[in-house]
């Protein structure tokens, strides 16, 4: 048991970096802001958007500035140059891609032995960029079926910090939940 508690607090210690590739006007607005909803409730640290500029960024951000924590929302127009200058590991996350688990040892033991464990994981839209698979230091599927980004998103950061990131807490939080059993239950902080 606390050798797993221990576990979960160094894979906490994984600064993820989510990258959307190319996010469509209108069409993908509702995904790509569900893209920044989950990397930010499942403790990634930031999200960049490539493709269309529209006020996707704002919106995750109008989120966090609610219910808080440090989560950063950014556009790069050049997901190549973006990728080529990230120093860390790349973690492209697609249906044709090696088995999550076997992947995740190897990607563990690698930022295992870096200072900075900072990792760039990309997800995409209808089509990727065929650059990416070789771009990436890893391509991973979550299963070798189509669903998602958003779900493989989930379930890679999931494992990745072992479920220890459900229960981080968000620094200056306005609204809080307090899980109850029935109903909502909602704190809202003093705004002085
Ligand atoms: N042909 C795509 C592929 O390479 O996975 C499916 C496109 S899907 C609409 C959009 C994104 O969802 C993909 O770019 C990928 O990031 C993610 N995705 C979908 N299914 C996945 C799976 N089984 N494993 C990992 N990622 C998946």
């Amino acid at each position: 048991m606390v050798r797993a508690k221990e576990a979960t607090r160094s894979a906490l210690d994984i600064d993820v970096t989510v990258l959307r590739l190319g996010h469509r006007l209108v069409r993908d607005e509702r995904i790509s802001t569900h893209i920044g909803l989950v990397s930010r409730a499942f403790g990634a640290r930031s999200l960049v958007l490539t493709g269309a500029d529209d006020h996707t960024v704002d919106s995750i951000r109008r989120v966090r500035d609610s219910w808080g924590g440090e989560f950063e929302v950014s556009y790069v127009k050049n997901w190549k140059e973006f990728v080529n200058k990230w120093k860390g590991t790349v973690v492209h996350l697609t249906m044709y891609g090696e088995n999550l688990d076997e992947c995740l040892n190897k990607i563990r033991k690698e930022l295992g032995l870096k200072e900075r464990k900072a990792l760039l994981l990309v997800v995409g839209a209808e089509k990727v960029p065929p650059q990416i698979y070789s771009e990436a230091n890893y391509n991973v599927s979550v299963g070798n079926q189509p669903h998602s980004e958003v779900a493989a998103l989930a379930v890679f950061l999931d494992r990745l910090f072992m479920g220890g990131e459900l229960y981080s807490t968000f620094v200056k939080a306005k609204l809080r939940i307090k899980p109850s059993a029935r109903g909502k239950k909602v704190e809202i902080a003093n705004e002085d």
